[in-house]
């Protein structure tokens, strides 16, 4: 190995020494706060040590350059976000992060130098937890969220992301200078744990991302008759929650009937009215979130899903109101390096899937900005998001060494 995982593991160490211990346990070190302050500022420190040139973007994007032997030349960027969920774990972003780090200074220790530049890339906020809104620092990059979006914004607890930003050193009548969609960058790689189960389960070492799924979010009113749970005989009801629960069957029967095609759908929610033990419910709405990675085979999902609606409100007399709540693209990553990562994984006889990401990552926004690819590792049980998710140091050296051979390639 050229990687070393003592000094990788010290990195981990100290950074994730950096927590808000006062949400108990695991990680919880939320974006644009002072922990993740103190953690940008050591991993800043970190890259000066490491000979890199550090910029700082609008949004707080940080980008650390190792210059190649031909400066103008597009870079290989690679990275991923250094902030964390609310009792998160010790390896969801970090990884992608400290790994770029360590194949830099792996090359630093053998005196390599490329031919074109070098750029790690930390994302800021990349998790949903303190503004319900995900991979902020990269939509910002690559331009799909700016100013007049954001203004309003509060976090969690109700505080203005205007007055967070300025405690921040931000500007939010600033922030659209981060965007940026020609970065002259030849590639970009992320390493990521894959916060599912599949490789572990299978006892595979490296997924090579094929597409990253996207949601498409809507919600689900059924509208019934409220009636006396007593007297009203069961032929003349039209019973909102029983209607409800055959469409929440229906849903995930779709979903298993789509599988083939990475189709997952989940009702997170059900709400029903009014609510009592002796009312017949008269109103339910269910909270459907429906995935995929390929946009037409998800959207045939979701017409099935209606045609059952429909089919749901005729027999049982109820009406359906559905709301549209969110409708993102998935994205496929590039072919190109998806076949050079898999290469690469023979060359160091490491086991690997071409295998979908179901989770969103700052790669499929990078991804319609320069050709994109992704690395996972397998966490254990596939649990993350929770104290508990756990990945092995062999299988981080492995993939970070996967990182590194495949950054080489790319940059000659
Ligand atoms: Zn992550």
């Amino acid at each position: 190995m050229s990687i070393n995982l003592d000094r990788l593991k010290g990195l981990f160490k100290e950074i994730n020494a950096i927590n808000d211990d006062s949400f108990g346990e695991g990680m919880s070190r939320l974006a644009y706060t002072p922990q993740d302050k103190a953690a940008r500022e050591l991993f800043i420190k970190r890259c000066k040590e490491a000979g890199l040139s550090v910029r700082v973007d609008a949004i707080g994007n940080i980008f650390a350059r190792r210059e190649g032997n031909e400066p103008n030349l597009p870079a290989i960027a690679f990275g991923s976000h250094l902030d964390t969920v609310i009792n998160g774990g010790q390896f969801d972003g970090i990884l992608g992060v400290l790994g770029g780090l360590e194949v830099i200074c792996s090359l630093n220790d053998e005196n390599i130098k490329t031919k074109h530049p070098l750029e790690l890339i930390v994302f800021e906020c990349e998790e949903s937890s303190r503004f319900n809104i995900a991979t902020l620092g990269s939509k910002v990059m690559c331009g799909k969220l700016g100013y007049e979006k954001l203004k309003e914004v509060k976090d969690f607890r109700s505080q203005e992301i205007g007055e967070i930003f300025g405690e921040f050193g931000i500007d939010i009548k600033r922030i659209e200078e981060a965007k940026n969609l020609e970065p002259n960058y030849k590639s970009f790689f992320e390493i990521h744990i894959e916060q599912g189960p599949l490789l572990d389960n299978e006892k595979i070492q490296i997924g090579v991302v094929s597409a990253i799924a996207a949601p498409h979010r809507f919600s689900v009113r059924v509208i019934g008759q409220p009636q006396h749970s007593g007297t009203t005989a069961m032929k003349y009801r039209n019973d909102a929650l029983c209607a409800a629960a055959e469409i929440i069957l229906a849903v995930e029967k779709i979903a298993k009937d789509n599988a083939q095609n990475s189709v997952v759908a989940t009702t997170g929610n059900c709400s029903v009215k009014p609510g009592v033990m002796n009312v017949v419910p008269g109103e339910t709405t269910l909270l459907v979130d429906l995935r995929g990675i390929n946009l037409q085979t998800r959207e045939e999902a979701y017409e099935q899903i209606l045609a059952e609606i429909s089919r749901v409100e005729k027999e049982r007399v109820v009406k359906c109101e559905i709301k549209q709540l969110a409708f993102d693209t998935p994205c496929k990553l590039n072919d190109r390096l998806i076949n050079l990562i898999a290469s690469e994984t023979k060359v160091l006889n490491l086991s690997h899937e071409i295998m979908p990401s179901g989770a969103g990552h700052d790669a499929m926004h990078m991804a319609e900005i320069c050709p994109t690819a992704m690395i996972f590792i397998p966490s254990k049980n596939g649990i993350s998001h929770n104290p508990a998710e756990f990945s092995k140091w062999d299988d981080i050296e492995k993939g970070v060494e996967l990182l590194r051979n495949v950054i080489l390639k790319e940059a000659e």
